[in-house]
């Protein structure tokens, strides 16, 4: 069985829309953010939130950071998010902890889908986790600890291998990364998680990521001659803007 992505928001700034609109409204204010947290009503909140993202003043957008706990994806989708450098993330250790649970591959759909390149590719599997067992089991040297001898073992494990990863990024990078990320160009699994990421943090400050997503959802298509020909419309995205 194939590992499946599972998304959790943990944690997430408390009124994450207020939080960014106070900031933003401070610059111009005679009074203290601490006033301008109660003084702002509701609409003051979200008609500042929408002139900052359309302005570009998105300095105030990083006062609002969400943690989601990232499990069942594989080592390539995880090698890919943290090429997002303002971002915060802590990942399974494939050095402390063995590799040997049940539904530890992601399987991609297009090999599940083809009974003979899945034969072919759960052979590999079954290939590079026996391996890792018999090294772990050698001991690779005497007196080494369990860690370090897994910490070597783990050479053989594919891309394929699942992994968890705990990741905080602020309402800007994750406009930004949604951007790129839920775009068609790019990888279908960390595609997928941005869509997902995207749907749950809509829900809770809704306004704050508004007009997200990839560009050709919006109207323009930037990639050029790379383009996908396939420009999402709004009615291929749900209400809180997860794909279908
Ligand atoms: C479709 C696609 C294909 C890709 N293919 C490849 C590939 O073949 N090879 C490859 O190596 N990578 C590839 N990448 C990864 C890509 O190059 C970026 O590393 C990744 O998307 C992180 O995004 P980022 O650099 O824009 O911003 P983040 O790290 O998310 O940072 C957000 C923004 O902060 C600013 N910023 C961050 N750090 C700096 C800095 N040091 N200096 C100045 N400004 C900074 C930039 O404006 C940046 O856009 C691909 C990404 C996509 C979406």
């Amino acid at each position: 069985m194939s590992a499946q992505l599972r998304v959790t928001l943990l944690h997430h700034t408390p009124d994450p829309e207020r939080a960014v609109a106070v900031a933003g409204r401070l610059c111009y204010a005679p009074v203290s953010a601490a006033e301008l947290a109660h003084e702002m009503s509701d609409e003051d909140v979200a008609k500042l939130v929408r002139v900052l993202v359309r302005s570009g003043h998105h300095s105030a957008l990083e006062h609002a950071s969400f943690t989601l706990a990232v499990d069942g994806v594989s080592r390539a989708c995880t090698h890919q998010l943290v090429r997002h450098r303002l971002a915060s993330y802590n990942q399974q250790s494939q050095r402390y902890v063995n590799f040997g649970a049940a539904d530890s591959f992601v399987v991609p759909p297009s090999i599940a889908a083809d009974p003979e390149a899945e034969k072919v590719f759960l052979a590999a599997m079954e290939h590079a986790r026996a391996a890792y067992d018999t090294l772990v089991e050698i001991g690779l040297g005497e007196g080494r600890g369990k860690e370090s001898v897994q910490e070597d073992a783990r050479f053989v494990l594919p891309n394929a291998a699942e992994t968890k990863i705990v990741v905080t990024m602020n309402a800007r990078e994750l406009r930004h990364f949604f951007r790129v990320r839920c775009c068609n160009r790019a990888q279908w699994e960390i595609r997928d998680l941005a869509w997902t990421m995207r749907g749950m943090v809509r829900e809770i400050a809704p306004v704050l990521f508004e007009g997200t997503g990839p560009n050709c959802l919006y109207g323009s298509c930037q990639e050029g001659k790379m383009t996908c020909g396939r420009p999402y419309k709004a009615e291929d995205v749900d209400g809180v803007g997860a794909a279908r």
